[in-house]
C-alpha cells in the first residue's frame, strides 16, 4: 500500500511551538498595561463580509487589492478572512451600538490576521496583531495618550530606543489637495518611476511617498511636503500632538513621508520601527480615521488606534536580555516534577500523588510505562526536562515515604508520604 501523504502547513503560515510562551508573555503584558488605561478586551470574528474590507479599507489599498483571502460561502455570499482590525472594530461598534455605551470607546483586540503577501523573514501570510481603538473622541488628547499608553507597554516589554515616525495625513480635503499637487510634481518625471508609482500616480499619489526604490526617494527629495498643505484645524490638532508629546517626554520624529498603507487614515498617523528587524523594520502602526465609521454607513464618528505585529514584536523581545531572562525563569518554574512509581500496581497511587503535587501548584507529570528498566524511565524523565522526580515503590509505600531525587545535583532524599507535596513545593522553590 503507498504511503499515505502527510500534510505541511499553507506556505506563510506557521506552528507556533517555542515561540508560545512569548507569545503568551507579550499578550499578558498587552492586557495588563491596556487595562490601566481604561481600555477593554474585545474578540470579533475571524471571517466579515469582504464588502466590509472594501469599503473600510479602501479598494486603493495594497491590502483590498492584492492580499485578501477572499472566497464564497455556500450560499455564494463572498466572505474575507480579516487583514486587519480596525475595520471589524468599526463595523462592531455600529453593530453592538457601542454609541450609547460610555465615551469614548477603548477596546483592545488580539489574533490571527491573513495577507495574501510574498512571504519572507518578518512577513507572513497568517500573522498576529496585538490593536488598540479608541472611538468617539476628535481630539489631540486622546492621540496623545494612545501614544503614551503604547510606548508604555513597551518599555514594560523592555524596549528602550525605538524609533517612532510621527506625521499628519491631514483631512480628506488636505489630502486631495496635496495628492493633486504631488501628482503635478511627478508627472514629467513618470518615465523614471517603477510600474507600482506609475500605476499610484493615477489611483493614490500618497502612497508613492512610502516608496523604498532609490530613484524615486531621490525624486522625492523635492517634492511638496504634506504639512505645508494641512488645513488650519488639522494643522493645529498636529501641533497640540507634538505640544503634548514633548510634554509627556515620548522622542518621536517628524517623518514627511509617513502615509501609511490603508486608506482610511486622516490626521496623526505614527510608525514605530526598529533597525534590528532587517528589511520588514515596521513593528506597529497606527492612526486617526475619522472618516471610517461613516464610510461604514454610521454617522461621522472619529477614532483613533495601532496594530501592533505581534510575530515581529516577540521576535525582538527574544533579543531583550531582560525579557528573555524573564521567559527562561518563567519556563523553568513550569518544568514539571516526575513522579515514576516502580512497579505496575502502583500506578494508580503515582496518579494519586501527581494530583496531590498539583493540588499544591507544583506542575506533575507520572511515568506510567513500568514495565521498562527503571534508568529507561529516568532518561525519559529528563526528556521532559523534569528537574525532579519523585520515586516511590513497594518498600516506600510500606515505610510510608517517597524518595525526591534531583536530577541536575544527583543527589537524592527520603521524605515522608504524609506532607510530601509541602516538601516539594518547598525544595524546588529553594
Ligand atoms: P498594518 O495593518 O499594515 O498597518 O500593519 C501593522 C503591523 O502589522 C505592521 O507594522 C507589521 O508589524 C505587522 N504586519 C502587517 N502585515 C504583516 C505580515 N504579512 N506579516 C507579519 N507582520 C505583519
Amino acid at each position: 500500500m503507498a504511503a499515505k501523504r502527510r500534510f505541511q502547513t499553507i506556505k506563510g503560515m506557521h506552528d507556533l511551538v517555542d515561540k508560545a510562551p512569548a507569545f503568551a508573555f507579550v499578550e499578558e503584558k498587552a492586557r495588563e498595561v491596556f487595562s490601566l488605561f481604561g481600555y477593554r478586551e474585545v474578540r470579533t470574528p475571524v471571517v466579515e463580509e469582504t464588502e466590509l474590507f472594501v469599503r473600510g479599507v479602501g479598494e486603493g489599498s495594497e491590502v483590498v487589492g492584492k492580499q485578501m483571502y477572499s472566497f464564497d460561502d455556500k450560499k455564494g455570499r463572498s466572505l474575507t478572512l480579516r487583514p486587519e482590525g480596525t475595520a471589524p472594530i468599526a463595523r462592531a461598534y455600529l453593530q453592538n451600538n457601542w454609541a450609547s455605551g460610555p465615551q469614548p470607546v477603548k477596546v483592545f483586540y488580539m489574533g490571527p490576521y491573513f495577507r495574501y503577501e510574498r512571504p519572507q523573514e518578518g512577513r507572513y501570510r497568517q500573522f498576529h496583531q496585538i490593536g488598540a481603538e479608541l472611538i468617539g473622541d476628535p481630539g489631540p488628547y486622546s492621540d496623545v495618550e494612545l501614544l503614551v499608553m503604547l510606548l508604555r507597554f513597551l518599555e514594560e516589554l523592555g524596549f528602550e530606543d525605538l524609533e517612532v515616525g510621527l506625521n499628519s495625513v491631514g483631512d480628506v480635503d488636505c489630502r486631495e489637495r496635496y495628492s493633486e499637487r504631488l501628482r503635478e510634481f511627478l508627472e514629467p518625471y513618470r518615465d523614471e518611476l517603477g510600474a507600482d508609482s506609475r500605476r499610484r500616480l493615477e489611483t493614490n499619489p500618497l502612497r508613492i511617498l512610502d516608496t523604498k526604490t532609490p530613484r524615486e526617494r531621490e525624486l522625492l527629495e523635492g517634492a511638496p511636503r504634506l504639512r505645508d498643505v494641512l488645513g488650519g484645524p488639522a494643522r493645529d490638532h498636529f501641533q497640540v500632538v507634538r505640544d503634548e508629546l514633548e510634554q509627556f517626554g515620548v522622542d518621536f520624529e517628524i517623518d514627511d513621508r509617513l502615509v501609511r498603507g490603508l486608506d482610511y487614515y486622516t490626521r496623526t498617523v505614527f510608525e514605530i520601527t526598529s533597525a534590528d528587524l532587517g528589511a520588514q523594520n515596521a513593528i506597529l502602526g497606527g492612526g486617526r480615521y475619522d472618516g471610517l465609521i461613516a464610510e461604514l454607513g454610521g454617522p461621522s464618528v472619529p477614532g483613533i488606534g495601532f496594530a501592533i505585529g505581534q510575530d515581529r514584536l516577540v521576535d525582538l523581545v527574544l533579543k531583550i536580555p531582560g525579557a528573555s531572562a524573564r521567559l527562561n525563569a518563567e519556563a523553568h518554574r513550569r518544568q514539571p516534577v516526575c513522579v515514576v512509581p516502580i512497579g505496575s500496581s502502583y500506578r494508580g497511587h503515582g496518579m494519586v500523588l501527581a494530583q496531590e503535587l498539583r493540588a499544591a501548584g507544583v506542575p506533575a507529570i507520572c511515568e506510567f510505562d513500568s514495565l521498562r528498566p527503571l534508568k529507561a524511565r529516568l532518561k525519559q524523565a529528563a526528556r521532559h526536562r523534569c528537574r525532579w522526580i519523585v520515586l516511590f515503590g513497594e518498600d516506600e509505600l510500606v515505610a510510608g515515604t517517597v524518595v525526591l531525587r534531583d536530577f541536575t545535583n544527583s543527589t537524592q532524599e527520603t521524605i515522608s508520604r504524609d506532607g510530601f507535596a509541602a516538601t516539594v513545593k518547598a525544595r524546588i522553590s529553594a
